[in-house]
């Protein structure tokens, strides 16, 4: 039915969002699609979305604004929102309403039955939206269409239960759902044959896989596994929680040679009072002691994390126990975000009560900072000679490049 078609896809966020935008590609070329290199050679365009900040919604709602005279050039062409944002009941029925030119709002679990809400655009006028979060059909059975040919994403555990107060993925991203131990094996395995070097195990809440398994069989043991695979030369996971995150996996990250020595743990505020209010889990002591073994166990780590700058009620005396964590860790590099109140979350309840500029100052301040020890560290490196794996071109074309500046500006939630 859709031979001789093109597709072109956006993503917007995390690697979750890369991965499930991979799954869709591997969806659509089944269906006979072949990739478009931009959306003006294309039948179909859709954009995954992300609702981590308002920002990220917004840039969305302005490109689907802009969408319109592309649909409008050539009828019969399908436009599709699909993601974190589109999940939301409230967004689902704004896209529908606002954006008439858009032909199917989908959500996170949807994603697994594109192929019928496509079946179904295509006989309708109507807006076809699937915000249904029941699972399925069976992802294992999906051939995902990789964007490297060396480095691979893998999924392992869907979804989160921590319920951050201020944070939107348990509500897209429903209950915590590890993957079979045997099909990450296996997929692992594959890849290895395939000739990729890198694998990524990816979760939200990367530490927690297993804990719905039958068996006793969690990250450590699954590291411990992956190791043996041949081909695959590096193993990376991403991302930790300091709540889930124990001395087994810092163990398995010790031991094994191709589990590379990074840790990404996010911290997000160094208050006890305010890592409280998050419920988070955790104090800054148990932070602290997670962060001492993991160096004393696993020499030359990296530590990267994430931190949130103006949460609701954050102080001065907040805002400096931050800082002050940031000084006495030495993280390698850290995400920083600016807090964005989140529909339907508890802090989103607390107004967004610190003044736009306290919060631009204070994110100001800490990416000088670290910054300053980022490069403090890099520097220490200056004349080591270190294996590296070379994921492009470095003579970069001037597109890439903006891409690349783009990232770099969101990164640092400016
Ligand atoms: N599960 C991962 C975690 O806990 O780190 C990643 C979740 S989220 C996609 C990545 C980061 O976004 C979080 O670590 C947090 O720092 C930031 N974030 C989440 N909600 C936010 C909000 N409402 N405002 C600002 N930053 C937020
Ligand atoms: Fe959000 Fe917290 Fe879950 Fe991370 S652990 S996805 S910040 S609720």
């Amino acid at each position: 039915m859709f031979q001789g078609k093109y597709y072109h896809t956006v993503t917007f966020g995390c690697q979750m969002n890369e991965s499930d935008t991979e799954v869709l590609q591997g969806l659509l070329e089944a269906l006979g699609f072949a990739p478009a290199p931009d959306k003006d050679q294309a039948d179909l365009l859709i954009l995954i979305t992300c609702a981590v900040r308002q920002k990220a919604e917004d840039k969305v709602a302005t490109f689907l604004g802009k969408l319109r005279p592309w649909k409008q050039e050539k009828p019969g062409r399908i436009l599709a929102v699909g993601g974190c944002m589109s999940q939301q009941e409230e967004i689902a029925g704004y896209i529908k309403k606002k954006f008439e030119h858009v032909d199917i709002v989908f959500g996170t679990e949807a994603l697994y039955r594109f192929p019928n809400l496509l079946e179904e655009a295509v006989d309708k006028k109507e807006t076809v939206v699937d915000i249904d979060l029941k699972e399925g059909p069976d992802r294992e059975a999906v051939s995902v269409n990789r964007a490297s040919s060396f480095q691979a994403w893998v999924p392992v555990i869907y979804g989160c239960n921590n319920f951050c107060s201020y944070c939107i993925v348990p509500y897209v991203r429903g209950r915590e759902k590890s993957r079979n131990y045997k099909e990450v094996l296996r997929e692992v395995e594959y890849l290895g044959q395939k000739g990729y070097r890198e694998i990524t195990l990816l979760g939200q809440n990367v530490d927690a896989y297993g804990k719905d398994l039958p068996g006793n069989c969690g990250l450590a043991d699954l590291l411990e596994d992956l190791e043996r695979v041949e081909g695959i030369e590096r193993i990376r996971f991403l991302t930790s929680h300091p709540r889930d995150f124990n001395l087994d996996i810092i163990e398995a990250v010790a031991r094994l040679e191709k589990v590379c020595e990074h840790v990404h743990l996010p911290l997000q505020a160094g208050s006890n009072r305010l890592l409280k209010k998050m419920n988070r889990g955790y104090t800054r002591e148990r932070y602290l002691y997670l962060i001492d073994s993991i160096r004393d166990r696993v020499k030359g780590v990296s530590i990267t994390t994430d931190l949130i700058v103006g949460y609701p009620g954050e102080t001065e005396e907040d805002f400096n126990a931050t800082m002050e964590m940031v000084e006495k860790i030495r993280f390698d590099a850290a995400y920083t975000f600016v807090y964005s109140p989140r529909r339907g979350t508890p802090a989103a309840k607390e107004g967004d009560t610190v003044p736009p500029e306290i919060k631009k100052e204070r994110i100001q301040k800490l990416v000088e900072k670290q910054k300053e020890i980022g490069l403090e560290i890099n520097r220490q490196m200056e004349g080591e000679t270190c294996k590296v794996l070379v994921e492009g071109d470095p003579r970069l074309p001037s597109e890439a490049l903006e891409v690349v500046k783009n990232d770099l500006f969101d990164m640092h939630g400016e």
